[in-house]
């Protein structure tokens, strides 16, 4: 089953602890997709500036993403830079500059209105809320979120929440969202507004999922060497959803499974920077990353 994906499309300047890059393609809906089209055919809706060259994309058209929903303004593409210390699980915005993401109004296709599978990747919360209403009846809708809109936007942030079936969302940004240091009651207050799911990212800790009757922890892939985590909240969400638009049913046990993809997919992106890990992995190479997960989080009968 398809998914269609709405967010940002962007130039990111990037600086690690290990290097720099600057003006390389980037955004929530790029990470998105380059990650679900590993496991189902992605519809992508987005936009450019004139300043973004038209061949940015091949790759993503090469994997079967359909990039008619792909919008270009005259003007500039939106701009982010940040920069990771040596905890990389704390990222530090130096810019965020919309351009012409600013007056972005996301119209969906009328031929991309029934995909059953929704992603809304980190955008203002009122143009998730209008995604939304431009669709018929999803299966599964998904949103993540950023402290950006916490801060500047919470109660649309919590609008969004109450329309969706899962919210993916940093630990930082749960904290924040809820107003509390315990990450579990975060969870819960975000269930309570609805939700059949909550995501907590943890970055290199792992991901949690909770669900009114069940808790499933996955620690993050052991890696020596992150060259940059940019994208892993995204492109973890697009294996997860991947997984799941191509699984039989949503249950318990496939959405378990879901939570070891994203964390596969998302541990090859933080080992290069930007998409280019992302650019050239193989599902093949995802499932063998699951085997492993399955190995090392093993531990018998009690
Ligand atoms: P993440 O998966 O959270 O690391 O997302 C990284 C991507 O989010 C970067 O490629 C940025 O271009 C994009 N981004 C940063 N700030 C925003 C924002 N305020 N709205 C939408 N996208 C953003």
């Amino acid at each position: 089953m398809s998914i269609l994906v709405v967010g940002s499309a962007a130039f990111d300047d990037i600086e690690t602890p290990f290097g720099k890059a600057e003006h390389i393609l980037g955004g929530s809906s790029i990470y998105f997709a380059a990650a679900a089209s590993l496991f189902t055919p992605v519809r992508l809706v987005a936009v450019v500036g004139s300043d973004m060259p038209s061949n940015a994309y091949d790759f993503l058209a090469e994997r079967d993403v359909d990039l008619r929903g792909l919008q270009v303004e005259d003007g500039k593409t939106f701009h982010w830079a940040g920069r990771y210390d040596y905890d990389l699980n704390e990222t530090h915005t130096l810019a965020t500059d919309l351009n012409v993401f600013a007056t972005f109004a996301p119209t969906i296709p009328a031929e991309y209105a029934d995909t059953p599978f929704v992603f809304l990747a980190n955008i203002q919360p009122t143009l998730q809320q209008s995604v939304l209403q431009q669709v018929r009846s999803p299966k599964l809708t998904m949103m993540d979120s950023m402290n950006f809109w916490i801060t500047t936007d919470r109660n649309s942030v919590e609008q969004t929440m109450r329309l969706v079936d899962v919210v993916s969302i940093n630990e930082s940004e749960a904290r924040l969202f809820a107003g509390t240091s315990s990450v579990l009651r975060a969870a819960r207050s975000i269930l309570g507004l609805g939700p059949r799911a909550v995501l907590v990212k943890r970055g290199e800790y792992g991901v949690v999922l909770f669900t009114e009757g069940d808790y499933f922890a996955a620690p993050a892939y052991p890696l020596e060497e992150v060259s940059d985590p940019t994208g892993a909240g995204d492109s973890f969400a697009g294996g997860f959803m991947g997984y799941l638009a191509s699984a039989p049913e949503v249950n318990a046990a496939t959405l378990r499974r879901a939570v070891i993809y994203g964390s596969a997919v998302a541990s090859f992106t933080v080992q290069a920077f930007g998409v280019e890990r992302l650019k050239t992995l193989s599902r093949m190479e995802v499932e063998d990353r699951c085997r492993e997960f399955q190995r090392f989080t093993q531990f018998g009968e009690f």
